[in-house]
């Protein structure tokens, strides 16, 4: 046993919310003072009694607390929604890899997709960060990240530049030629992108993919891409595991495991 006490038991153990902060529109972490050994991109399996289990990044981490940062968009968010400081949550974990850690990164984070990579930017070297959003509303961590070197683009322009936040990662990739290393979480169309644009720059990628856990240490296999287990090969892939993975951007798998295409699964669940 480390002194770290781990929650990593495959068995939920229920812990205290010990702080609730809204980061945005429908966005709220959820603190827990308790001390886990967790690498950058790792997730926690988040069990709320009497509902389900759900996947959910470590978003905030240091020797005494973590977090999570939820997006309510589902039932199962929505219930989470309501919870409070003092109320208590299943907790198992911390799952999967973790993003390798390269001087000279430029992160790009797409929505609640910002949270899988900020244990990675508090330990990266002086980062770039892009962050894009829908709107203004759905921006989260700007507090957080305000001394970080971080361009902000939003689909409507209501905040930082309009566009996407992959149209700005050429633009930066193309005038500074210093950046090495690109770490990206996102919508998967977002990430496709960014996996088509870092070649040509020669720049390695990690992209943090995401599909549909229910186990999250590879039992049931639902999450599977190609012959990849996401939850416990990835859910970080480089660029070349993803260049082998034609299913990235494509397909993925309901939670029956059918295998349907991309559109499909994000409509069907
Ligand atoms: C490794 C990993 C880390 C994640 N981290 C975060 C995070 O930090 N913050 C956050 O808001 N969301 C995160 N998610 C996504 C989150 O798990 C889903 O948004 C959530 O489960 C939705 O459940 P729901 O019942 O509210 O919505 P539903 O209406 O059931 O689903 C909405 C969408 O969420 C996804 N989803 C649903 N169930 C699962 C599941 N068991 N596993 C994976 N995806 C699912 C599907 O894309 C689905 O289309 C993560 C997913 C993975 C795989």
């Amino acid at each position: 046993m480390t002194h770290h006490e781990t929650c990593k038991t495959d068995i939920p153990k229920m812990l205290e919310i010990s702080d609730v902060v809204q980061e945005g529109k429908g966005q709220k972490s959820f603190f827990f003072r308790h001390s886990i050994d967790c690498k950058p991109g790792q997730f926690m399996m988040v069990w709320i009694p009497e509902i389900d289990e759900k996947p959910m990044a470590v978003s905030y981490w240091s020797k005494k607390e973590f977090a999570f940062t939820s997006q309510a968009i589902g039932r199962w968010t929505n219930a989470l929604d309501k919870f409070k400081k003092g109320d208590k949550l299943g907790i198992r974990g911390p799952y999967g890899n973790s993003f390798s850690i390269k001087n000279n990164a430029c992160v790009v984070a797409g929505g609640v997709g910002f949270s899988s990579v900020s244990t990675l930017i508090d330990v990266l070297k002086n980062p770039l960060i892009i962050c894009g959003a829908r709107t203004k509303e759905h921006l989260i961590y700007l507090k957080r990240y305000k001394n970080k070197n971080l361009i902000i683009t939003t689909d409507d322009g209501s905040y930082g530049r309009k566009g996407f936040a992959t149209d700005m990662l050429e633009a930066v990739l193309n005038q500074n030629k210093k950046i090495k290393a690109v770490y990206t979480c996102g919508p998967e169309i977002m990430m496709i992108k960014a996996f088509e644009i870092c070649p040509r720059y020669k720049v390695e990628l990690e992209a943090s993919l995401e599909r549909y856990m229910a186990c999250g240490f590879g039992i049931c296999g639902k999450c599977m891409i190609n012959d990849r287990i996401c939850c416990i090969d990835g859910p970080i892939f480089n660029s070349k595991q993803l260049s082998q993975m034609s299913e990235f951007g494509k397909f993925a798998r309901l939670k029956s495991g059918r295998k349907v295409t991309i559109k499909e699964y994000h409509e069907r669940h």
